[in-house]
C-alpha cells in the first residue's frame, strides 16, 4: 500500500507561530533607544551580569560587552543601598561610552525600600523585575509589592513580575496544596506547584493593574528549571494571559547542558509563537566570558530562522573521506572574522546579516552545499586535486589552488559584501 503523499511545509515557521498569541506590547526604553516587546515585535535577546554592581565600572564594562554581543536589554542585580547607589553612575558610565542599551534591575526582598529611597536609581532603570516570592510574607507582602508598583508608576517604568520556582511564593502554594487536598480527585503535588507559578504570576499582575498600572507595561515570566516543565508552563501561561512573556530556563547548568537544555526548551516554546524575550541562564565555564549567554541566545533564534543576527557559515563535519583539517580552521577563520567585522557592517552594510557561507570538506556534499549558500568553498578531500571551487550566487566562480586559500577566501567574501551590501547597493 502506498503511503499517502504529503506535502513539505515550507513555511513552517509561519503556520506553527499562530497569530492567536499575539500579546501586548510592552516599551522597554533609555533615551531615544526603545525596545519593543511582544505585539509584533521580534524575540528580543536579554542577558545579567554577573558583576558586583557596586563596582560601577567592572559593570558598565559588562554590560557593554554583553550589549555589545547583542544583548539589547541587560538586568542588573541592585540587592543593596550601596548597590542602588551605583546604578545612576554605571548608567552614566554607559551612556558616556554610547551604550543605550535598557537596565533593568533585579529586586528581591528589599527592593520596595530601595526604590523608594535612591530615586535616581529607580530612575535610571528601565525596567524593574519583581520577584512575587521574595517582596515579603504575610501583610507585609501585599504592601510592600505595592510599594514597587508605585515606584514604577511614578517614574514610567514597565515592570516584569518573575516567578522562579527557587522562589515560589509558599503561602500561595501552602494555600494550593490545602484547596487541592479538599478535591474529590486531587491533582498530583507537581500539578498544584504549576498551577501556584502560575497563579503567583497572574494573581500579581492583576493586582499590579488593580494598583493603578497599565496592562501594557506589565511583563510575565514563570521559570523552572526542567525543560518539560518549563514548556508544559509556558503553554498553561500562554493560554491564560496576554501579557508579553519573558522566557527562560533557570539554572540551566553550564557548557553544552546548559546550551541543549536551553535551545531544547526555548525552541519547543518559540516553534509555538510562545516568548517575547529569552535569556539562556548559562553558568559561564572558568575563563569563558559572560556573552557565551548572548551568543546562544542569538543562535537560537537565527536558527529557528525568527532572526537574523550574523552572517552564518555551514561547515561539513568532517569525515574519513577528509584527513585534512583546513576546512574546519577556514570555517573557523571565516566565522570569527565575520563575527569580529559585524559590530562596523552592520551600520556599513545593511542585510549582511542574512547572507550565508559554506565551508565543505570534500566533493560528496561540497559543491551541492555551496551552491546553495551566497558564497560556498569545497575544499579537496583526501586523494581529490588540489583545487578548492569557490560558488558565488550558485554558479562556480573561481578556483583557488595553493598555501593561500584562506586567504584569498576571506578577500573573496570582503568583495562579495561590498558589493551586495554597500552603499552604492543598500537598497539590494
Ligand atoms: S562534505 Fe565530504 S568531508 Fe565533509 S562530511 Fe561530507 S563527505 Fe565528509
Amino acid at each position: 500500500m502506498n503511503a499517502p503523499e504529503t506535502v513539505v511545509d515550507t513555511d513552517a515557521i509561519a503556520a506553527a507561530r499562530p497569530a492567536a498569541r499575539r500579546s501586548r506590547q510592552a516599551r522597554v526604553a533609555w533615551g531615544s533607544n526603545v525596545v519593543t516587546i511582544g505585539g509584533d515585535a521580534p524575540v528580543r535577546v536579554q542577558s545579567m551580569t554577573n558583576t558586583d554592581t557596586v563596582d560601577v565600572i567592572e559593570t558598565a564594562i559588562q554590560v557593554k560587552e554583553l550589549a555589545l554581543a547583542g544583548s539589547e536589554l541587560v538586568r542588573i542585580t541592585v540587592n543593596t543601598p550601596e548597590a542602588a547607589q551605583a546604578v545612576p553612575h554605571i548608567r552614566e558610565q554607559l551612556d558616556r561610552m554610547g551604550i543605550a542599551v535598557p537596565l533593568i534591575g533585579d529586586f528581591h526582598y528589599n527592593g520596595h525600600r530601595l526604590l523608594s529611597e535612591f530615586p535616581d536609581c529607580a530612575a535610571a532603570l528601565s525596567k524593574y523585575r519583581i520577584n512575587p516570592g521574595n517582596v515579603g510574607k504575610g501583610d507585609k507582602r501585599d504592601r510592600q509589592f505595592a510599594m514597587m508598583i508605585e515606584a514604577a508608576m511614578r517614574h514610567d517604568k514597565p515592570v516584569r513580575i518573575g516567578v522562579n520556582w527557587g522562589s515560589l511564593d509558599q503561602e500561595l502554594l501552602a494555600a494550593l496544596m490545602d484547596e487541592n487536598a479538599a478535591r474529590a480527585e486531587p491533582w498530583d503535588a507537581k500539578q498544584v506547584m504549576y498551577q501556584a507559578l502560575i497563579a503567583s504570576a497572574l494573581q500579581s499582575a492583576s493586582y499590579a493593574q488593580e494598583l493603578g498600572m497599565d496592562a501594557n507595561q506589565i511583563l510575565i515570566s514563570c521559570k523552572v528549571s526542567g525543560v518539560q516543565d518549563l514548556v508544559s508552563v509556558y503553554r498553561a501561561l500562554a493560554a491564560r494571559c496576554d501579557y508579553p512573556l519573558h522566557l527562560g530556563l533557570t539554572e540551566a547548568g553550564m557548557g553544552t547542558k546548559g546550551t541543549v537544555a536551553s535551545t531544547a526548551a526555548l525552541a519547543m516554546l518559540l516553534q509555538e509563537g510562545i516568548g517575547d524575550t529569552i535569556r539562556v541562564s548559562l553558568t559561564p565555564q572558568p575563563g569563558e566570558a559572560r556573552t557565551q549567554e548572548v551568543v546562544v541566545a542569538l543562535e537560537i533564534l537565527q536558527s529557528l530562522g525568527l532572526r537574523a543576527f550574523n552572517p552564518s557559515v555551514t561547515a561539513c563535519p568532517g569525515c574519513g573521506r577528509t584527513t585534512s583539517t583546513t576546512f574546519q580552521e577556514l570555517a573557523k577563520q571565516i566565522d570569527d572574522f565575520l563575527r569580529a567585522q559585524m559590530p562596523v557592517w552592520k551600520a556599513r552594510y545593511p542585510g549582511v546579516e542574512t547572507m550565508k557561507l559554506a565551508v565543505m570538506g570534500c566533493i560528496v556534499n561540497g559543491p551541492g552545499e555551496s551552491k546553495h549558500a551566497d558564497i560556498g568553498i569545497s575544499l579537496p578531500g583526501t586523494g581529490e586535486a588540489p583545487a578548492a571551487p569557490v560558488f558565488i550566487d550558485g554558479e562556480k566562480a573561481m578556483t583557488l589552488r595553493g598555501e593561500g586559500i584562506a586567504r584569498e577566501f576571506q578577500t573573496i567574501v570582503e568583495n562579495y559584501i561590498e558589493r551586495r551590501y554597500g552603499s552604492a547597493t543598500a537598497s539590494h
